[in-house]
Parts: C-alpha cells; sequence; structure tokens
C-alpha cells in the first residue's frame, strides 16, 4: 500500500499509557478494524507483506485474542485454512499444550492434536510482538505437532525488546514498529 495509506492506518492505532498496568503503553487496533477503509488496506498491507511467498505455507495459526482478528481472513484471502492457538483450558480433549514465562509467572496455550497435520507448514500471525515469548511458544507447539513453521507476520512490532531475534532463523514481517 502507498505512503499515504500507510499513514492513514497507522493515525489510527490508539496508545493508551498504563495499560493493562504501569510502563506500557498498550497499542490498541480496535479503530483501525471499525474503519472500512483502513481495514481493507490492513489486509492488503499484510498480504502484501508475507515473510514468505503464499505457496510457501500451507496454513496460518492466529494468537488468541487478537491473533484471532487478523488471522482467518488473511488466510481466506489466501485460500488457506486457519488454526486457533488457545489460551489454555477451552478446548475439548485431545489438545497439547506449551506453556511459557511471562513477567509474572507462567502461560499455557493449546491447540486440538489434529489441526496440524505432519510436515504442514504454517505462517504464524498475530498483531503484536513484544519479547516475542507468546509466539515462540506458539512455534514450539506447531512444531511440536509435526509442523514447520514456514514464518511470522505481525501487524506491530515494538521496538527495543529484541522479541524477533528470539524467533531463530524464520523470516517475520511487521507492518509498523512503535517504541
Ligand atoms: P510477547 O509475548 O511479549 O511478544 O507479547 C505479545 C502478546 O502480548 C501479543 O499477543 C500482544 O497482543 C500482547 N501485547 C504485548 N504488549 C502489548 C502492547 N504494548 N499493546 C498491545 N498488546 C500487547
Amino acid at each position: 500500500i502507498g505512503e499515504e495509506d500507510a499513514r492513514y492506518v497507522v493515525s489510527l492505532i490508539r496508545s493508551i499509557p498504563g495499560f493493562p498496568k504501569e510502563g506500557i503503553v498498550f497499542r490498541d487496533f480496535m479503530p483501525v478494524l471499525a474503519d472500512p477503509k483502513a481495514l481493507g488496506l490492513l489486509f492488503d498491507a499484510l498480504e502484501r507483506t508475507l515473510p514468505v511467498p503464499a505457496d510457501g505455507f500451507d496454513a496460518v495459526a492466529g494468537l488468541e485474542s487478537r491473533g484471532f482478528l487478523f488471522g482467518p481472513a488473511l488466510a481466506a484471502r489466501l485460500g488457506k485454512g486457519f488454526v486457533p492457538v488457545r489460551k489454555a483450558g477451552k478446548l475439548p480433549p485431545e489438545t497439547i499444550g506449551e506453556s511459557y514465562d511471562l513477567e509474572y509467572g507462567t502461560a499455557s496455550i493449546e491447540i486440538e492434536a489434529d489441526m496440524v497435520r505432519p510436515g504442514q507448514r504454517v505462517l504464524i500471525v498475530d498483531d503484536l510482538i513484544a519479547t516475542g515469548g507468546t509466539a515462540k511458544a506458539a512455534a514450539d507447539l506447531i512444531r511440536r505437532a509435526g509442523g514447520e513453521v514456514a514464518g511470522y507476520s505481525f501487524v506491530m512490532g515494538l521496538d527495543g525488546l529484541d522479541g524477533i531475534a528470539r524467533l531463530g532463523d524464520v523470516p517475520v514481517t511487521t507492518l509498523v514498529t512503535m517504541p
């Protein structure tokens, strides 16, 4: 998308200092989703800046919750299926799970065991990468399920946290970078 269109989309991202806690600037994409023009532009941008060509992956995985806003629509545009990576405890058996460290405590994510076929190449999608812990856990989960991680697409990357470096030698794109 053009520079002016990109500026328009970015202008709608709302930044809320101190949410959900002191020291965090929460980046809120809901106004982008609510705007018909920006919503279309955002998906055009995601589709045109894939980290690998669309024939280099078979499915899109999205991370609960906000990866569910972007992943399925992107998958549908590309003619791929969608694999939801959920927070633990929401799916019926059989699931496989992965725990990872947060700043305080741990979190767990799960997929239904048969949602990833052996050798299936998966693009991981989320709204934002900060420390990379969530995306890394999703990648570990997909690999344990027998899949391959083909790449990562994020709408936003946060500067200075080295999140992308944690993801190893897999192509990553972010549409926007903010502090
Ligand atoms: P991380 O695991 O540190 O890369 O954090 C990424 C996850 O936390 C994503 O699913 C984001 O939706 C969420 N997240 C982290 N930091 C922010 C932020 N500043 N604004 C909005 N969401 C965030």
